[in-house]
């Protein structure tokens, strides 16, 4: 079961959004006289600007998605009748159930293309359904909005699409998936209110700032986060060193022989070492874990207790060396028989490798002020590390 931690990673700026709307609904807090009407057209129009420039299709299509229902519902009026504004929003969401369900590639590509096509045949559908059928809609199927057939069937878009990106959510999380699903929500929200102009700029408005936020913290992970390992990189490092006071240490951690590694299984076999050190170094560093470049990496640890940095990182560097990292058997049996289905979880017969670090730490003091003298240090004293055998921790003493 996730722990607290991972649910808040994710979930705080969704949550924030949804207790907005929940004082709203409560009559906690009035957002009204703190919104402008022409807001979800900035923020929605900004946010799928910059999804496309930084190629989080999730993100610029889902905003493209409400920007478009926005302009339908409350500025062309295309979606006249109550009963098409329902079973459109059901299908809004449904599509942003599925778009949260894709993997993000850049809105240009062919499938993103095609995604676009799928979603403008839909809007057209609907466009053409209220104006042909207007009539229709309103007499033969006696309907107020909130009975009858219209009614069940965007109920049950809105079912399907909160059961898919909730899925979506637990099972292959992170903050799109669930940013995805408090618009749906908040789209419900707005479906419940019957969509009326003040709630349709609330809602625009409050997905808009998602989206934005969303889109900017993908740039923030581009610029600051290693792609391979998951953890932050050396431009990351660089800014941290920034708000460093006079006590830290740093230590730079190597991997044994991964030239020989990487001969021996390959590359990819060696991208999976680099990512199980990482994690490995990430929780039980002691301090700041960065990729340095390579397969080398940096901790600071704040504070001026050498002990307690040593022996966090022999702690670290015992628990890489007794890491048993299981790789898949590539003759692993293919399909989705009960036999082969009991096969897998369980380690197979997938060969396992073993790895170990050097690590070279150094304490900032008097001889080593800035930094660099620091990082200077730590790296002498991973190269004494080295050169008596590797699968250790030197210090080097300012
Ligand atoms: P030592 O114990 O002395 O550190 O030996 P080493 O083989 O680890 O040292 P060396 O610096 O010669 O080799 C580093 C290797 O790391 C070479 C390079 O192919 C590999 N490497 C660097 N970045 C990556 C990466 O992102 N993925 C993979 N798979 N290998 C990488
Ligand atoms: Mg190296
Ligand atoms: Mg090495």
């Amino acid at each position: 079961m996730p722990s607290y931690f991972f649910w808040l990673r994710y979930g705080w700026s969704p949550g924030l959004l949804l207790a907005g709307f929940a004082a709203q609904y409560f009559s906690w807090f009035d957002f009204r006289p703190l919104l402008n009407d022409q807001l979800p057209l900035v923020l929605l129009g900004g946010a799928t600007a910059l999804g496309t420039f930084f190629k989080s299709s999730r993100t610029a299509y889902a905003a493209a998605l409400l920007l478009t229902t926005w302009l339908a519902m409350g500025h062309l009026d295309w979606l006249q009748p109550g009963p098409l504004k329902a079973v459109s929003l059901g299908l809004v969401a449904l599509n942003l159930a599925l778009v949260a369900g894709t993997r993000d590639r850049s809105p240009l590509s062919g499938f993103g293309l095609a995604l676009g096509c799928a979603i403008a045949v839909q809007g057209v559908a609907l466009y053409l359904l209220g104006d042909c059928c207007t009539d229709l809609l309103a007499t033969s199927w006696h309907l107020p909005i909130h009975t009858g057939l219209p009614l069940s069937a965007a109920k049950l878009l809105f079912a399907s699409a909160l059961l898919l990106a909730s899925f979506r959510a637990i099972f292959r999380p992170d903050h799109t998936a669930f940013a995805m699903l408090a618009c749906i929500v908040v789209l419900f929200w707005l479906f419940n209110r019957g969509v009326d102009d003040w709630g349709l700029t609330l809602s625009m408005t409050g997905a808009g700032i998602l989206l934005v936020l969303l889109v900017l913290r993908s740039a923030y992970e581009l610029a600051f986060r290693d792609e391979l390992t998951g953890i932050p990189s050396r431009r990351a490092y660089s800014r941290y060193l920034l708000t460093l006071g006079r006590n830290y240490s740093i230590a730079v951690i190597d991997i044994d022989h991964f030239k020989k590694l990487n001969d021996r299984h390959g590359h990819q076999v060696g991208d999976e070492a680099l990512r199980m050190v990482a994690g490995q170094i990430a929780r039980f560093g002691g301090g700041r874990a960065f990729r340095y470049g390579g397969e080398e990496f940096v901790v600071v640890m704040r504070g001026s207790d050498r002990e307690r940095a040593e022996r966090s990182l022999e702690h670290m560097r015992e628990k890489i060396a007794g890491y048993s990292l299981r790789l898949r058997s590539p003759n692993r049996m293919a399909g989705n028989s009960p036999k082969v289905r009991r096969s897998r979880g369980q380690g197979g017969k997938g060969k396992v490798i073993k790895t170990t670090v050097s690590v070279g730490v150094a304490v900032a003091g008097d001889k080593l002020k800035t930094p660099d003298d620091v990082l200077q240090a730590a790296d002498r004293a991973l190269y004494k590390a080295k050169r008596s055998g590797r699968n250790r921790v030197c210090v080097q003493n300012g």
